[in-house]
């Protein structure tokens, strides 16, 4: 997969946008459940095949799987599975998308196009408790960095023995569970991993710790190629990475995916009238940050992903 340190990148890498969104916009029912687009490695692998195979050709360097809410226990618990079928599932995740990225790539791919990679998303523990907690981290003072490990260790353990490229830490609220996962990585000496902090203002991460902080705390884990925000407005990103500027250390590059900025609102589903400046037209701001792997997540779908491609690539 060749070296991803900031060093060796030329040109920022392209990540997919939304799998959710795209499955929900194919017609698969994800709302209230508590496996989410998880679920659908179970009923339904050739939709996450198909979205993983259109956001490849939207220009996608990278794609992520469909377990960032996948756990032993949840698909033990809401689908009745043994814990070995469990494991099977969760990989299954890495391999539908190196099936995907084989198969598109089998009649060769264009001279300006790199080898896609798949990366194994694990999101935070607070989306399996499926109470809103993953964008508060607020089940962080009630529990250890032990017990946080031994959460995403099973995870871990599946998206590595099923061959992902690197693994997707994502959406984490918490410093302390950023803590927990490099130190869990470590037990992987050969992966590869970004870090993405969720954040609720332009200097905080979701549990409210400065951002700068939890940048320098993960920063010291050689295994991270990336570290940044995800899944928040794009108008949050630079102001993010401005406050950190002086703590992120050279090798380690930004990574920024955040969603279409529109709001979410329990009771009316998404508000679309709050779209700002397009979310490809600020990404070259990003890139001046030093962001090197950029992309979309909520709301965020394939045609977004393609402008992002020739606004960071140029027209091909
Ligand atoms: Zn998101």
């Amino acid at each position: 997969m060749g070296d991803l340190r900031a060093s060796m990148i030329d040109r920022p890498l392209i990540l997919d946008g939304g799998l959710a969104t795209q499955l929900e916009a194919a017609g698969l029912q994800l709302q209230g459940d508590p496996l989410w687009s998880a679920r659908i490695l179970h009923t339904n692998p050739a939709a996450i095949k198909d979205v993983h195979n259109r956001y490849l050709h939207s220009g996608a360097d990278v794609i992520t799987t469909a377990t960032y809410q996948a756990s032993i226990e949840g698909f033990v618990s809401h689908l009745g599975l043994t814990h070995e079928q469990a494991q099977q599932l969760l990989m299954s995740g890495v391999e539908l998308a190196k099936q995907t990225v084989k198969d598109f790539s089998s009649g060769g791919l264009l001279s300006d196009r790199r080898m896609p990679l798949v990366a194994g998303s694990v999101g935070p523990y607070g989306a399996f408790l499926h109470d809103g907690s993953e964008y508060t981290g607020r089940y962080e003072e009630k529990m250890s960095i032990e017990e946080l490990k031994a959460w995403h260790r099973p995870q871990i353990q599946c998206l590595a023995a099923a061959g992902a490229d690197l693994i997707a830490m994502e959406t984490i609220p918490s410093l302390k569970e950023a803590e927990a996962l490099v130190e869990l990585l470590r037990e992987f000496p050969d992966c590869k991993a970004w870090l993405s902090f969720s954040c609720k203002d332009k200097e905080s991460i979701s549990s409210g710790k400065k951002f700068s902080e939890a940048v320098q705390t993960v920063s010291r884990c050689t295994q991270l190629i990336a570290v940044g925000v995800n899944c928040c407005p794009p108008t949050l990103v630079q102001p993010l990475l401005q406050s950190a500027k002086a703590h992120r250390k050279g090798d380690i590059s930004w990574i920024v995916y955040p969603n279409s900025g529109e709001a979410w609102d329990t009771n009316t589903g998404w508000i679309t009238s709050t779209k700002e400046a397009s979310f490809a037209e600020l990404s070259s701001a990003w890139v001046k940050e030093g962001a090197l792997w950029i992309g979309g997540c909520c709301r965020i779908g394939p045609a977004d992903i393609a402008q992002l491609k020739s606004q960071l690539h140029g027209k091909h």
